[in-house]
């Protein structure tokens, strides 16, 4: 399969296409990693896509990840083989397709007690067996000088010696930018700010969906054969709109959980290899992650029932990673340490009369729901299995012939834009020009290249550049400070005061770029404020 070219991502362009008298094969509702995988195989398969993000590109759960492209170890300790052999092989295929933004990492789990290092290691051993031969590398087990040696920082007191085993880890939001960019280029429309209102109906069918573009407040009325809802934990809100006039509420389906992540220095953990901690005090599991540069320490699971687009971190979640991260680190980091904090809502599936009070029974797999009006719903699972998930979305549309059979697999060696990786960096570095692949090039020969906004200060490598804001906008569709910094850069979820800092330089050359209709003042302002969100703990 060829490597697909820069695609025209201008906004007047998709616009223009999205407006246009006709009906398309499928409409999709959301633009973060089940959307999109589901835009771009249906579109990589020759349909006819136009898919609608309310916000931007990955803006709700799929920036919020604890980045890590994983079988999840700790669902193979519940017994659910199948649902990590299929994250294992799915983790493999996306290392091969986005090499520039999702890589091998090696885990170590220290071992502070006589039977770990044994009981955790054959666990792992099954995993690396689970994998076969799209493993990344075989299990070992380490001496406490070993486990020291990987893990510089890791507390000595007590410690017996520990577990390497290996997953992968990612930069979320540039792969979903990636995904958008690679649907564009297989000829599908993806707009970012453009909110569904309500569905097309006939006859008590969906036939497509009306949109309202948030920058013009124009109406798009969107025909489609068949209509998929991948709002993540908003699907319960679409699925309200797909009912008659009077219809009682349809009871929910989703049942939110929060997850949160604290940013600290590398200093707290350098090196290259992430901990995990698979069974804390209270029996819970923590990651410390090394990423672009940083350390991610996380996550929680706590059951949230109102979705908001940015949720609050609760007090008890900074307290228990905080606690924790200083139990198993030589220097504990305290709340002055925490750069940046970040929760995500994890879309999990309701199953029967299960108690919504305790998420974590609840289902950790992807649902998809065909309704009486042919709308496909699709919720739950992971980042890791995107592309499977999209797999089976487009399955379920033929079984109900809402579009002709084409046969499957089309994805599965199908590189992303800029897929290529400069060899000896890597996501845990700093962020820099290795993020852009093979697209290098194109981004050094904008205006602003060598002009860096913000340098990393620990290595004084990478960083955000002038080059990058315009490479944002002209390519990959960013229209705010916020898409910017948040999601095109990940400045805001590596240090939030710094990322607060550049708003008004950001701003200038997205003025430059897109010209009178862009207000930057509002634009920086509405971000500055999201900044406070990401530096201020309960
Ligand atoms: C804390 C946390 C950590 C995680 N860590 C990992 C990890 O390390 N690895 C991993 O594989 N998985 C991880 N996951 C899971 C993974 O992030 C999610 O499964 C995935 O991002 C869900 O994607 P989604 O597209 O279904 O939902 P979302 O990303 O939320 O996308 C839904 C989109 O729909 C849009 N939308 C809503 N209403 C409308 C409307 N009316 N019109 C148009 N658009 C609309 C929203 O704006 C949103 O962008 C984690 C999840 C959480 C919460």
């Amino acid at each position: 399969m060829t490597k697909a070219s820069t695609p025209d991502t201008s906004r007047a362009h998709l616009l223009a296409q999205a407006q246009a008298e006709r009906e398309w094969d499928l409409a999709v509702i959301g633009g973060g990693a089940t959307g999109l995988g589901v835009a771009l195989d249906a579109a990589a398969r020759g349909f006819s896509v136009v898919l609608l993000e309310a916000e931007d590109f990955s803006q709700g759960t799929s920036s919020r990840a604890t980045k890590l492209v994983h079988g999840g170890v700790r669902y193979l300790a519940q017994g659910n083989v199948s649902l990590v052999r299929e994250a294992l092989h799915e983790r493999a295929t996306l290392l091969a397709n986005a090499p520039h933004l999702a890589q091998p990492l090696a885990f170590v789990m220290p071992g502070f007690h006589w039977w770990e290092r044994g009981f955790y290691g054959i666990g792992l051993k099954m995993y690396d067996a689970l994998a076969g031969s799209r493993g990344l590398g075989a299990t070992e087990f380490l001496s406490s000088a070993e486990t020291r040696a990987l893990l510089p920082t890791v507390r000595r007191r007590g410690l017996m010696g520990g577990v390497k085993y290996w997953d992968g880890q990612f930069d979320d939001a540039r792969l979903a930018v990636a995904l958008a960019r690679t649907a564009v280029a297989r000829g599908a429309v993806m707009l970012n700010h453009c909110p569904v209102t309500a569905l097309r109906r006939e006859a008590g069918k969906v036939r497509g969906v009306i949109a309202r573009d948030a920058e013009t407040g124009v109406t798009l009325t969107i025909a489609a054969k068949c209509v998929v809802n991948a709002t993540g934990v908003w699907v319960d809100d679409l699925r309200n709109m797909d009912r008659d006039a009077g219809a009682p509420e349809k009871p929910g389906i989703v049942a939110p959980s929060q997850g949160v992540h604290l940013v600290v220095d590398r200093a707290f953990m350098p090196g290259t290899h992430a901990l995990l901690v698979p069974k804390t005090e209270d029996g819970r599991v923590l990651f410390a992650v090394p990423w672009l540069g940083k350390t991610i320490l996380g996550t929680t699971d706590t059951p949230r029932e109102d979705v908001v687009r940015e949720p609050a971190p609760f007090a008890e979640e900074v307290q228990f990673i905080l606690r924790e991260a200083g139990r198993y680190l030589d220097k504990a980091p305290k709340r002055e340490d925490v750069r940046s904090i970040w929760v995500g809502l994890r879309p999990l599936v309701r199953h029967g009369d299960e108690d919504g009070d305790n998420t974590k029974q609840l289902s950790r797999e992807h649902t998809v729901l065909v309704g009486r009006s042919g709308m496909v719903t699709v919720t739950g699972g992971k980042w890791t299995t995107y592309r499977a998930m999209a797999e089976d979305v487009l399955e379920r549309c033929f079984d109900r012939q809402l579009l002709p059979r084409i046969a499957k697999g089309v994805t599965v060696q199908l590189p992303l834009l800029g897929a290529s990786r400069r060899a000896g960096v890597s996501l845990t570095q700093a962020p820099g020009e290795h993020l852009y692949g093979s697209e290098v090039a194109l981004l050094r020969s904008l205006p602003g290249a060598d002009r860096w906004l913000w340098r990393d200060p620990e290595s004084g490598q990478g960083g955000l550049s002038e080059a990058m804001v315009r490479f944002a906008v002209r390519h990959e569709m960013a229209r705010s400070v916020e898409d910017v910094l948040a999601r095109r850069s990940r400045l805001l979820f590596l240090d939030a005061a710094e990322a607060a800092r550049q708003a008004g330089a950001v701003a200038a050359i997205l003025a430059d770029e897109l010209g009178a209709a862009f207000d930057a003042a509002a634009s920086q302002r509405a971000f500055e404020a999201l900044a406070r969100q990401y530096h201020t703990l309960p």
